[in-house]
């Protein structure tokens, strides 16, 4: 049966709420297809505001990946702000995509891309909305299948009671595996019911059915064991690794927002994965190995996306896009190429190098300047080898010296406060750090209008990496910290006006760290917090740490764990974590050593990128079956090269 569009009821909302825009769809590359004509309908939803999740690259791929298959429709949707929600639900108006306003739980499957633990309430909201049951036990044969992906649903644990299942790893092969499987199972009559269809897709070993396994708790709290509660479940579940990126260069024409977006821009992602083995960054972890697009493909990709777009800035993106093996070739190649347009190039400048600033140099030859972001991470030497960032001090003083003298005359500086170890020096060492920044930019330029930003996140132990066993320093010692650091840039009468100093209060990054590395029991604190009002947890403006305290109390009183076990507890290397049995390749005993050659000094050691020195057997590569692909081609671009159109790669 065709489904109706909601928006005959949605339209007499639209002017009695903010960004009534957002809602109404009907963007250049959107895609309309009609019901009846497919077979297997996939839901897209972000969890988070069209601005924020419009211009989300794995929504893009996806989106086109499965609208590019026949019977196949995808169709995108986004959390609705408080202000909708409120008179949707007075119009029982349910949850609905932007694309043909078509109610979610129509469709078969909800695919939710989640970029954060902090977006977690916002998938209750639109389950809700969409008259999808809460508890993915009480859903029938009828509801769509709730499936999550993206980094934060490495650890699903906490989310365990809403979703149906997850798929860890790149997503663009694994939509079209569960389409074969939803389409095999429809077309067999819906063999089983909907544990049927479940249980096929557990079976394959790469999507996690959480209700398929039972989690037994020791009498202190831990886990005692977690195992598959059925036959055909296997007792861990890999994660997705796409081998080759030039076989599928998306997104080819993403959607063009009509709303003010976060990003207006077509991002190519120019290499995925990361091997420099900075140990506090989860995203480097868990997309292993690296594997190069090249020169040729980046070129085309860039040529088809802003003609099918008309977007003027293109961003090369990736974890250290610096490190591309040809991105000095990539960066004067489309410079040359875009000379004289209105088209601006810009790199995420996160290394600390003074070739990235050479690199920003020829991307902003027509005049575009983004700005100069800087990652040293650590405030003191003896931080940043702790976190294996092996940045000196020189290192930071030549490269933000070539870039003052470049003509740049203001540079961001991001550094991260509760790393493990951390003392109050550490952090009030960024003080220094400035200092000298801003006193190299002025000998440097002879100016004294330079100016660097200092930016600070709060860290949090994440899943997979080797800080998953660190205690979370609590929010009191990481607020303290920086208000040290405030007082001695502000005391410093010469240099402290050059220096912009932002930072967040350190609670949000708790309830990260609670979310991140909780177990199934932290979904009735997820739940409460909803019941309760939480919404939009990762907008400062909606986020409650008093909420949050208050569900932990409540949701966790019969356990004998609390907020404080599941954040600042520092855990051993034989406790078993909710996330060892979703395997991300990495070896749980090179993880470990890594953690111990952090903390303790005689250990300490570099870790070097195994691009250029040899293996040095994180696991990843025999587990997921490649090697790490980086060129150089020995390719290059030019104007007449760029615009053949990649040759459609027959799917
Ligand atoms: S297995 Fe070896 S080559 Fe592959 S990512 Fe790990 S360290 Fe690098």
């Amino acid at each position: 049966m065709p489904v109706e569009s909601v928006f005959s009821q949605l339209e007499p909302l639209l002017p009695q709420v903010r960004k009534p825009v957002q809602y109404v769809g009907g963007e250049v590359n959107s895609t309309v297809k009609a019901w009846d004509e497919t077979d297997v309908r996939w839901a897209l939803l972000y969890p988070d505001a069209y601005e924020v999740g419009q211009p989300n690259q794995g929504i893009a791929i996806l989106y086109e990946v499965l609208n590019e298959q026949p019977g196949v429709l995808a169709e995108r949707t986004y959390s609705v702000w408080p202000d909708m929600e409120k008179l949707m639900r007075v119009s029982g108006i349910p949850q609905f995509t932007v694309d043909a306003h078509r109610p979610v739980g129509s469709f078969d499957v909800l695919g939710v891309s989640f970029s954060t633990e902090l977006g977690y309430t916002n998938l209750l909201t639109a389950l809700d909305l969409a008259g999808i049951p809460l508890e993915a036990g009480k859903r029938t044969i009828n509801h769509p299948v709730v499936l999550a992906g993206g980094h934060a649903a490495f650890n699903p644990e906490p989310l365990a009671d809403f979703l149906d299942a997850v798929v860890i790893g790149d997503g663009e092969e694994a939509v079209l595996a569960v389409t074969r499987l939803v389409r095999a199972w429809k077309q067999g009559g819906c063999p089983g019911g909907r544990d049927g269809l479940l249980l096929a897709l557990a079976a394959t070993g790469s999507v996690y059915v959480p209700r398929f396994y039972d989690v037994t708790y020791l009498p202190d709290g831990r886990i005692g064991r977690v195992a598959p509660n059925r036959p055909g479940v296997p007792a861990s579940v890999r994660k997705h690794t796409l081998l080759d990126l030039d076989a599928w260069p998306y997104p080819k024409a993403p959607v063009v927002p009509v709303a003010d977006t976060v990003h207006e821009r077509y991002s190519v992602e120019i290499f995925r994965g990361c091997t420099r083995g900075c140990r506090f960054c989860q995203a480097g972890m868990i997309t292993r190995p690296v594997r190069e697009r090249s020169i040729t493909t980046v070129g085309a990709m860039v040529a088809r996306g802003l003609a099918a777009t008309g977007f003027s800035e293109v961003g090369l993106l990736s974890l250290s896009s610096a490190d591309h093996s040809e991105i000095n070739e990539i960066a004067i190649d489309l410079a040359d190429c875009y000379e004289g347009s209105s088209v601006g190039l810009s790199l995420p400048s996160t290394r600390v190098d003074a070739f990235n600033v050479s690199l920003a140099d020829e991307l902003s030859r027509n005049g575009k300047r983004s700005g100069l972001t800087f990652a040293p991470e650590g405030g003191s030497e003896r931080m940043r080898k702790v976190i294996n960032k092996m940045v000196t001090e020189e290192d930071l003083i030549r490269t933000v010296t070539t870039a003052y003298a470049g003509g740049w005359r203001q540079v961001k500086l991001y550094f991260m406060c509760g790393l493990p170890t951390e003392q109050d020096e550490d952090v009030t060492a960024i003080a220094d750090l400035a200092r000298k920044v801003i006193a190299a930019g002025r000998t440097a330029t002879g100016r004294k209008d330079i100016r660097c930003t200092v930016s600070i996140g709060g860290f949090v132990p994440k899943p997979h990496t080797p800080f998953q066993w660190a205690g979370q320093c609590p929010p009191d010692v990481v607020d303290a910290r920086l208000r040290k650091l405030g007082a001695a840039l502000r005391a410093d009468k010469t240099y402290g006006r050059s220096v912009g100093f932002r930072y967040h209060e350190g609670t949000p990054s708790l309830i990260e760290g609670l979310l991140s590395r909780g177990d199934r029991r932290v979904g009735a604190v997820i739940r409460e917090v909803w019941e309760n009002g939480g919404r939009f947890d990762g907008w400062s403006e909606h986020f409650s740490f008093d909420r949050w305290s208050a569900a932990c109390a409540a949701a966790l009183a019969e356990t004998p764990v609390d907020l404080a076990w599941y954040t600042t507890r520092e855990r051993d290397y034989g406790e078993v974590l909710p996330w060892d049995h979703l395997d991300s390749g990495l070896d749980r005993d090179w993880l470990w050593d890594d953690w111990r050659s952090a903390i303790e000094p005689a250990e300490a050691g570099e870790v070097e990128d195994c691009r250029w020195t040899p293996c040095y057997e994180c696991g990843v590569c025999p587990a997921m079956g490649t090697e790490i692909q980086t060129g150089p081609t020995g390719d290059r671009l030019d104007g007449r090269r760029l615009l053949p159109v990649l040759a459609t790669n027959g799917r």
